[in-house]
């Protein structure tokens, strides 16, 4: 076992008992498939389904699983109309589970999440009955304010890049600090704490995904 893989297991142990005292639940898994079969196994066949635009659970096979799998999977990129995504999103916060990713996570417990349209932190902080969170730990950060500019440095550029936004960091790759029309960078969330028990779980994963 490197050390990184050792160091990861002790922190996870510290972040479940972090975490627990902000209401949310904490599991660790040394592999992205591992933690793709943890995630399934949450999930009780039947159930609605829909996520949030996550890299992390795509490259860990999540989406696929779900989408074959036997759930009602609500594809947010379904809609071919504002009309029909306006419709959709109500069915999205109203559904059993909403997979996603966190842009950083700290130390003690918290989430911390960067949105453009919101329609991400909004189903985190609101809406679905559960909320599965898939992430890898090199998004550990220190503080709060570690987590904000470890995003707007590491992950909000690339992120610009994946959906073609106007901005300065997808020309310069840095964050310009913009306010333009396609800022992917409107909303900033911290879940502190979870006043539903149990409605967040986390699923710390030892390799790395996403950005
Ligand atoms: S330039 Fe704008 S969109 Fe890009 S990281 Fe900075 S605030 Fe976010």
């Amino acid at each position: 076992m490197s050390y990184i893989t050792e160091n990861y297991k002790l922190a996870a142990k510290t972040l479940t008992k972090a975490f627990a005292k902000h209401g949310m639940e904490v599991c660790y898994c040394n592999t992205a498939n591992e933690a793709r079969d943890q995630i399934l196994s949450m999930i009780p066949e039947g159930s609605s389904v829909t996520w949030g635009g996550s890299e992390s659970m795509a490259e860990a096979g999540v989406f696929e699983a779900v989408r074959q799998g036997n759930y009602e999977f609500i594809d947010r990129k379904s809609a071919s109309t504002p009309e029909e995504a306006r419709a959709l999103y109500g069915r999205i916060v109203c559904a059993d589970y909403f997979l996603t990713s966190t842009n950083a996570f700290t130390k003690d417990g918290m989430l911390v999440n960067i949105d453009g349209a919101a329609n991400r932190v909004a189903c985190i902080a609101h809406g679905p009955a559960h909320v599965i969170v898939l992430v890898s730990m090199d998004k550990m950060c220190a503080t709060i304010e570690d987590a904000v500019s470890r995003i707007r440095t590491l992950a909000s550029p690339p992120n610009a890049l994946r959906v073609g936004a106007k901005t300065p960091c997808t020309k310069t790759g840095v964050c310009g600090d913009c306010l333009s029309p396609d800022c992917i960078c409107c909303q900033i969330l911290v879940t502190r704490y979870s006043r539903v028990p149990g409605r967040i779980k986390i699923v710390l994963c030892g390799e790395k995904l996403g950005f």
